[in-house]
Order: structure tokens, then C-alpha cells, then sequence
């Protein structure tokens, strides 16, 4: 049986075709979906009789299930979320005056092994199925009771590399007839996977693009990237540029400050350079450190001598401070798992 939550409002239009009942019905299945979270095709009583025994043989309601709570002192919430297959992966709901910021996981794994992030740390499993991406928010929800207003694609796994399921989800969570998160509320991260760029260029869905840069020298970054060496920095600035060009907003370069790697003025002077080469926001983030590697957090001395070049070069930046670090929910921190007994 297929899972109902893997269907876009255009793909449960295609099934009602198929059936020969009226297009309008994708309409109202949506709403008992997203709207009313109803997940029993009997309890949907505007649908045609015949339509929804059908219904019922064909399809079933995926279940992410939050399976565990971690609470920071500063409000951010880490969910341990089961899949149906026993995999289980981590989202992270960030809490800040009136937004509700969803980061979720876009596979169980990540293939792309950064030397500093403890999502690969166990390989790849397995994409993650639209319904498991937009079960992590309906589960969120339920949870807390409260609505999601914003979705950063900046949990396990690279999203872009999961495309077009990740883009069915981005439609499932847009949709007005349902979730109505707005598309500048949306931001993708990515390691700089550039097909993916490309693609998200080329779909014109104008999402918001975040690109996880960490060295502007090449050599460096393929040191801490491997992606680096596929896709360098030249090649991910280019298409950056195109993406630009369509969508006429701000690109989020992402640099974590890793104490004596990356943070020396002539790191600061590259990166000045580098985020040059298109209208952008920079994000400086003090590496969180991770009891599987030997990288240390940077000194408050190295973070404010690393922006002090930045500001004298002109160029505009934010620390981000980890929030959640306290019980590992800060960037990178988040995992893939094997449930026990699964
Ligand atoms: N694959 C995507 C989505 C993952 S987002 C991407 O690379 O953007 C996770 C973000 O956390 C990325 O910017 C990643 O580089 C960053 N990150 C990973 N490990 C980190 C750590 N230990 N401290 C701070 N940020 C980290």
C-alpha cells in the first residue's frame, strides 16, 4: 500500500482523475489531512462512497511518531522521531518571540562525510519519503500543540541530494489547502551540491538557499568537504550566481569558525572575497564540538578577531549562536539511529 502523505494536492488530483470523480476531491482529502489530521478515509465524509473504499484499498497514512523530548534551557526542543521502518532521526523545533522554526531531516544517514558533522558519522541509510519529511512537522504539532511557522531544511541529510522528494514536500508544506507555510519561510542548506542548485534554480519555487561554506579556499575546504572535490567553490559560486539571477534575493552563506583551522585573517580575507561574488547574508557559527572529532570551538578572542577583518573588509555577518547546545541540538549535532529491537 502506498503512504497518502507521499501525495502532493497535483498527484491525489491525478488519482481522483484516474477514478473518475472530480479533480476537487484532492481538495478536501488535503484538508482532512493537514488541516483536520484526520488519518481514516472513513471519517471523511464528503467523499464519494466509492471513492473512498477506494481509497482505503490503495492507500495508507504514514506514522512518524516523536519518540523522545530533550528540552534546552533555552527553549529549543530536540524530537527523536521513529519512522515506520524502525529508523529513527532527529528534528529540532527553535522557539523565538513570534516563529516556531522547524529544522527537519531529509534522510537517515548523510552519504557526504564532512569532517566535522556527526550526521554521516554512520553512512547513508536511506532517503526519507515526503510523508516522513512533513510527519516530522504534523508529529512536532502534535506534540506541542502549537503551529510551525518556519521549515529549515538543516537536519540530517542533504537535502538537495533527496530532491525530488524533498520537493514534494516543500509542495505538501506549502499548500494552501493545508500546512500554508510561505516559500520564503522555507530555506534549504546544502553542501554545495550543485546539480541540486541547479535543479532548485530551475524549479523557480523560490525557496531560500543556505550554502554550508566553512573554508573559501579550496584546499581547505576539500580537507574538511569532500564534496569539495566534486563541486569546488568556483563551480558552487557559479551557480549561485545563476540562482541569484532568477530568484533576485540574498544567498545565507553558512562559515562555522573551527578554533585554529579556519579563523586566521587570511581565512577572514577569502571569505570577504568569496561571499563578494553574490548578494548574500553571512552567518558565523562557533563550531560546536563533538566528543568524534578533535576540532575545538573557537576562543571569543579568535571569533571577534576573525569579524573584525570581516567588518573592515565591508562585508556584513551575524554570530549565530548554537542554540540548543545543551543537549545536542545545535547545528551538526543531530543523528541518524537504529531503534533498539527494530
Ligand atoms: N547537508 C546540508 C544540511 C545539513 S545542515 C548542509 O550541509 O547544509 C547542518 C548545518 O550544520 C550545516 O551548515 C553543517 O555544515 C553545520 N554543522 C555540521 N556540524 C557542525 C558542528 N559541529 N558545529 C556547527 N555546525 C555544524
Amino acid at each position: 500500500m502506498k503512504d497518502i502523505k507521499n501525495l502532493t494536492r497535483d498527484d491525489l488530483k491525478e488519482v481522483c482523475i484516474s477514478r473518475g470523480v472530480p479533480a476537487f476531491h484532492a481538495q478536501q482529502v488535503f484538508e482532512w489531512l493537514y488541516r483536520r489530521r484526520v488519518d481514516d478515509f472513513s471519517l471523511m465524509p464528503n467523499l464519494p462512497v466509492k471513492f473512498r473504499e477506494y481509497l482505503k484499498t490503495a492507500f495508507c497514512f504514514s506514522q512518524v511518531k516523536a519518540l523522545k523530548k530533550e528540552v534546552s534551557s533555552d527553549g529549543t526542543v530536540k524530537f527523536l522521531m521513529g519512522l515506520p521502518d524502525g529508523l529513527a532521526v532527529e528534528s529540532v523545533l527553535i522557539p523565538e518571540k513570534k516563529r516556531r522554526t522547524l529544522c527537519v531531516s531529509t534522510q537517515a544517514g548523510c552519504k557526504f562525510g564532512c569532517k566535522f558533522c556527526v550526521s554521516g558519522l554512520n553512512g547513508f541509510k536511506r532517503n526519507l519519503t515526503p510523508g516522513e519529511i512533513c510527519g516530522q512537522l504534523l508529529a512536532v504539532e502534535k506534540e506541542t500543540g502549537e503551529k510551525v511557522t518556519n521549515i529549515v531544511f538543516m537536519g540530517v541529510g542533504e537535502p538537495l541530494d533527496n530532491f525530488d522528494y524533498v520537493m514534494k514536500a516543500v509542495a505538501i508544506f506549502m499548500d494552501n489547502r493545508g500546512l500554508e507555510i510561505g516559500k520564503r519561510k522555507i530555506v534549504i542548506s546544502t553542501c554545495g551540491f550543485v546539480p541540486g542548485i541547479e535543479k532548485l534554480t530551475e524549479s523557480g519555487v523560490g525557496l531560500r538557499i543556505s550554502v554550508s561554506l566553512h573554508a573559501a579556499d579550496d584546499k581547505k575546504r576539500s580537507q574538511i568537504m569532500p564534496v569539495n572535490k566534486k563541486w569546488n567553490t568556483g563551480q558552487i559560486m557559479k551557480t549561485l550566481k545563476k540562482f541569484y539571477e532568477k530568484e533576485q534575493f540574498a544567498i545565507t552563506f553558512e562559515y562555522i569558525l573551527i578554533s585554529g583551522f579556519n579563523s586566521s585573517e587570511k581565512d577572514a580575507e577569502a571569505l570577504s572575497m568569496y561571499v563578494k561574488g553574490v548578494p548574500h547574508k553571512l552567518n558565523i557559527i562557533p563550531y560546536n564540538p563533538s566528543e568524534h572529532f578533535d576540532w575545538n570551538a573557537p576562543t571569543g578572542d579568535e571569533v571577534g578577531g576573525f569579524v573584525d577583518i570581516l567588518k573592515s573588509r565591508g562585508v556584513f555577518y551575524t554570530i549565530r549562536r548554537g542554540r540548543g547546545a545543551d543537549i545536542s541540538a545545535a547545528c551538526g549535532q543531530l543523528k541518524a539511529q537504529i531503534l533498539p529491537g527494530a
